[in-house]
């Protein structure tokens, strides 16, 4: 039998150092990029191991039994990660949202999280499977998480089962979201991967499950992140085929966005049951409005999703380089940034090696 080999862009074994300016410029609070974006999101990828495999992120061709996660010194520590995200919140960031990976596996994420809230005027959210919900719900709500965003890509067992590809049911996510909503982590988000052929006839049920739960149910168009996913443009359900669908079963109407930049366009039922986003990062790419930076699992700082290479700050950090020069190192690279690959995507873009999602953070 012949093997696939997928290249993966592994950029973990390169270590080189971002340059530090001549001069150190204290934080305005006001940064932004050469397209005049500021920033003020960033995704924190805690761990780059998961409990699922799910087929469209992290295939288990890929990562299997032999592949090599991340060794736990090569993780940012819960100091490194606040200390970074302090800094990045004097720049302008005030959401920060945890992901991996799994977050729930790591270790002791609630102290983390304890860590992130003092920060001043910062939300803090996370974007998990929801399996690990009913143990650490309550925890996760003391130490001052506010809301979490759940995936679950269908309600039926056997489609589900087999995205996941961990043999993992429905109602393990279903009991998550319910320890969530219990803890008081709401509203809570639920997310849905939409991919033509393995999920689509789940749009309506997942629809009709969630329209006056108070969940707000969003659907995520398949993106060709990392390179394992074999990802297609015949594959993406465009979200106005989407928002076509529920519409003919419960009308719709479009409403406005909470706030400019805002990634769901969303979208209410016109009986009151509530509303639902989608997130058409293919076909109506938000680049102009996007103020999101990435940190991986092991510190390095990505300006896109769709990033090819990243700028190792723990490197940084661990060579004992002071806030200033970590704070201008940071100013440099997102006043230099320019990144806009879903408005430039292509069959040919598609293609390019980038970083896995697990590792970057979804
Ligand atoms: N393990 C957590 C979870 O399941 O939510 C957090 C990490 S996961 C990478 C974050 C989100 O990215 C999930 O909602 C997942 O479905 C989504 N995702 C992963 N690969 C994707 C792809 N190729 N296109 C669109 N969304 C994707």
């Amino acid at each position: 039998m012949t093997q696939r080999v997928i290249p993966l862009a592994d950029e973990r074994q390169l270590r080189q150092l971002p340059a530090i300016p001549a001069e150190l410029p204290a934080p305005t609070g006001q940064l932004l990029d050469s397209r005049g974006r500021p920033i003020k999101d960033l995704r924190i990828s805690v761990t780059d191991r998961c409990n699922f495999r799910c087929v469209y992120c992290m295939p288990k061709a890929v990562f299997d039994k032999d592949y090599a996660f991340l060794p736990r010194e090569s993780l940012l520590s819960f100091e490194e990660i606040t200390r970074l995200a302090r800094l990045f919140a004097a720049h302008g960031v005030t959401k920060i949202r945890l992901t991996g990976g799994e977050p729930l596996l790591r270790r002791n994420l609630e102290k983390l999280i304890a860590q992130l809230v003092e920060i001043p005027d910062m939300e803090v959210t996370l974007t998990t499977n929801g399996v690990l919900l009913p143990k650490k719900a309550a925890a996760l709500k003391a130490a001052g998480l506010k809301r979490v965003t759940v995936s679950l890509d269908s309600l039926d067992d056997a489609v589900f089962r087999a995205m996941n590809d961990m043999d993992v049911p429905v109602s393990d996510v279903l009991k998550g979201i319910e320890a969530a909503e219990a803890a008081g982590l709401g509203p809570i988000k639920i997310n849905m991967v939409v991919k033509r052929g393995l999920n689509d006839q789940e749009i309506l049920p997942m629809a009709r499950r969630f329209r006056g739960s108070g969940h707000i149910l969003r659907f995520i168009e398949f993106m060709d992140v990392g390179s394992s996913n074999g990802w297609r443009m015949d594959d993406v359900v465009p979200s106005a085929e989407v928002v076509q669908r529920i519409h003919e079963a419960f009308p719709l109407e479009q409403i406005d966005p909470n706030y400019t930049g805002e990634v769901a366009e969303r979208w209410r039922y016109a009986d009151g049951g509530g509303e639902i986003g989608v997130i058409s990062s293919v076909t109506q790419a938000f680049c102009s409005t996007c103020t999101r930076a990435r940190l991986s699992t092991e510190g390095r700082l990505y300006t896109c999703l769709f990033a090819q290479s990243g700028h190792d700050l723990r490197a940084l950090m661990r060579a004992q380089r002071s806030d200033a020069e970590l704070s201008a190192v940071i100013g440099q690279i997102w006043s230099g940034r320019s990144d806009r690959y879903s408005e430039i995507r292509s069959a040919e873009t598609a293609s390019l090696r980038k970083i896995e999602m697990s590792y970057i953070g979804g």
